[in-house]
């Protein structure tokens, strides 16, 4: 999605990574051994991932070509990093604690947490990889066996969860809608807006200039009687922020590009209310999706039932229209599963 949106600015692209990548129609495509050659040929380097080649984002860091700046990947390569990097803001987190391995944690939940926490790999975690619950002392003998640095986090009841899509320039910080999200096994489903802003827009500003961080960021939270908590943030475009390629002036992907590249920002207003809709670990799906809204299609040679292959964001006349519409595409996407899928 990035790719199309570089074409439209006029820019150039080259893209690093591997080769069979079907986005190198529209690229010059690099392998990691030509990595030297890709540095010296582009000026401004990003990324889609920010858990890639670590030894490619410092060298490029080092040559100042790299936004998000490294420090941003740094965080997000350790979860105990960015946990006491945010706290150590004052910006508001779950209750956390860290644990050198799993014997240690056990202790931990037992003293501090009451037997109930949610664990957290350091490393390698996302779409809720790496996550074990821990309640009423259950997965305890799982936990005894990591030799790993682990994150301990109280099990936060939400009311719901939700994000906002912000981006900083190098002289304007915008930011899109919070939409409400729908997480299923750590997988976002669904997501709609907009919400009211209960503060959250104000902590990812924040968060943003303590990092100096230029280009669109993703900030997920979690809302607890009224209390807004950071969940996590990711230092790129995020897949709560799709639905800005079909609801707002300009997209999350195109403000990304502008916002690293030195230009103004697009306007990030958002007209109507919107959705979107992941679609998990189908090889096709049937045309009359499309009636609901724009299907995008992500083009992955393999899929297993956990893989986002796509999505659709559809557009309504109030927050009721949009539910009502993603009620009926998840009936259709997902008929076996509707028993574990809520729409509220
Ligand atoms: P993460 O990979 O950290 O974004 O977690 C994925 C999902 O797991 C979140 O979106 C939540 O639905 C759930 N989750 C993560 N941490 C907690 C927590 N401390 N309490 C309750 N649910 C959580």
């Amino acid at each position: 999605m990035m790719v199309l949106e570089v074409l439209n600015l006029g820019l150039k692209l080259n893209i690093l990574g591997n080769k069979k990548d079907y986005v190198c129609k529209f690229a010059s495509c690099y392998g990691y051994e030509d990595i030297d050659k890709f540095l010296d040929e582009s000026d401004i380097i990003t990324f889609e991932f920010e858990q890639g080649n670590e030894d490619a984002m410092i060298a490029t860091f080092d040559m100042g070509k790299l936004y998000p700046n490294y420090k941003s990947v740094w965080l997000k390569i350790e979860r105990d990093r960015e946990k006491e990097f945010l706290a150590s803001k004052g910006l508001p987190v779950p209750r956390f604690k860290i644990a050198e391995n799993g014997s240690e944690a056990l202790k931990i939940i037992k003293d501090e947490f009451n037997g109930t926490a949610v664990v957290k790999r350091t490393k390698g975690g996302y779409d809720g990889k790496g996550q074990i619950y821990i309640k009423n002392n259950n997965f305890i003998d799982q936990l005894k066996t990591i030799n790993d640095r682990l994150v301990i986090e109280e099990f936060v009841d939400f009311d719901y969860e939700c994000s906002v899509i912000v981006v900083r320039g190098a002289r304007d910080f915008f930011n899109y809608p919070v939409s409400f999200n729908y997480n299923r096994e750590g997988i976002l489903i669904y997501n709609y807006g907009k919400l009211e802003d209960k503060g959250e827009v104000k902590i990812a500003k924040d968060l943003t200039k303590y990092l100096d961080y230029r280009g669109t960021m993703g900030v997920e939270f979690f809302i607890k009687d009224g209390k807004v908590m950071i969940n996590e943030f990711s230092p790129r475009v995020h897949n709560s922020g799709h639905y800005t390629l079909n609801s707002s002036f300009t997209s999350q992907f195109e403000n990304h590009l502008r916002a690293i590249s030195n230009m103004s920002l697009g306007s990030t207003e958002t007209l109507n209310f919107f959705g979107m809709v992941n679609i998990l670990g189908k090889t096709d799906v049937q045309s009359e999706l499309l009636k609901y809204g724009t299907v995008y299609w992500y083009g992955k040679e393999n899929s297993n039932p956990r893989r986002k292959v796509g999505h659709i964001n559809i557009i309504g006349s109030s927050i009721e229209d949009v539910k009502t519409k993603i009620d009926s595409l998840i009936s259709q996407l997902y008929p076996d599963n509707l028993e574990s899928i809520r729409i509220i």
